[in-house]
């Protein structure tokens, strides 16, 4: 199925590579205006040049979400150029260290914690009004299933993601009679750099490329996507209520 996103607004956090960076470049194919933000100008930049390419548009937002108040800016600019936002994708995300949680260093912990879980809830409180103007407000929050799994090592990250996930379940509970609909998406091991940070041993090829991520979020993102409240799981294509067979 073909998603129609013209005139529609996009902002997706994390634009400068993988998931993110693919995420973008489709929302944008499919008539969005990306408003792609990231530290790395480069990236950003080959996004730009892979969108114009395509026949799109986007607004490019070097910025580190860790300075809150940068996202409080973004929102506000935002509504001054639009006056409105139609989807979300906070998709921005760091790993932090695989390490024995009593041995995480508490500066890798509050860093994992800033990007993942203050920058995102900082950007709903930013977009949430945005959103609320739209006719059919999106926002689809990246988590994984390192939010259930909670397997060894993994803890900070796992409880960065656990955290965005009762973000979204509750910013989706406050607002189920609106038009807008909020979800979760569990991407599955993914192709990117921070899997290969996880992973370092495994072979990428095994992976699914970003590319086929970003399809089924770009789906999330439609105006007929009705469900709010709910994970989406990638790998099986299918919603399910958060607690994780
Ligand atoms: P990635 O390749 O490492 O990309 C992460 C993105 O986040 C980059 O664009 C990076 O941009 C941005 N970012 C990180 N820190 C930032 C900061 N302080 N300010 C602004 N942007 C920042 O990761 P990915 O694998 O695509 O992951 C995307 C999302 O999917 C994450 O939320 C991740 O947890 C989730 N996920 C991934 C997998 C997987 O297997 N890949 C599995 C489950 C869940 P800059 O460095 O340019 O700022």
């Amino acid at each position: 199925m073909t998603i129609d996103l013209k005139d529609r607004i996009a902002l997706v956090t994390g634009a400068s590579r993988g998931i993110g960076y693919f995420t973008a470049l489709e929302l944008a194919r499919a008539g969005a205006h990306v408003i792609a933000v990231a530290r790395t100008v480069g990236g950003l930049e080959e996004l730009d040049d892979e969108i114009r390419k395509a026949g799109g548009s986007a607004t490019l937002v070097p910025q580190d979400l860790t300075d809150m108040k940068a996202i409080d800016t973004l929102g506000g600019a935002i509504f001054e150029r639009w006056g409105k936002l139609d989807i979300l994708v906070a998709n921005a995300g760091v790993l932090g260290t695989i390490s024995p949680i009593g041995h995480v260093e508490a500066k890798v912990f509050d860093k994992v914690m800033a990007v993942n879980v203050t920058a995102t809830w900082r950007l709903i409180r930013s977009v949430d009004p945005l959103l609320q103007k739209s006719d059919a407000g999106r926002a689809i929050i990246l988590s994984s299933a390192a939010a259930h799994k909670c397997r060894p090592f993994w803890g900070p990250y796992s409880a960065s993601k656990a955290a965005v996930e009762a973000l979204a379940r509750t910013w989706a509970a406050e607002t189920e009679r609106l038009p807008l609909r909020i979800v979760s998406v569990d991407p599955g091991a993914t192709r990117t750099a921070m899997r290969a940070q996880a992973m370092p041993g495994e072979d990428p090829a095994t992976l699914p490329h970003p590319s086929e991520v970003a399809g089924e979020i770009v789906r999330l993102a439609g105006p007929d996507m009705r469900e709010t409240g709910k994970l989406y799981i990638v790998r099986e294509k299918r919603f399910a209520d958060y607690v994780m067979p």
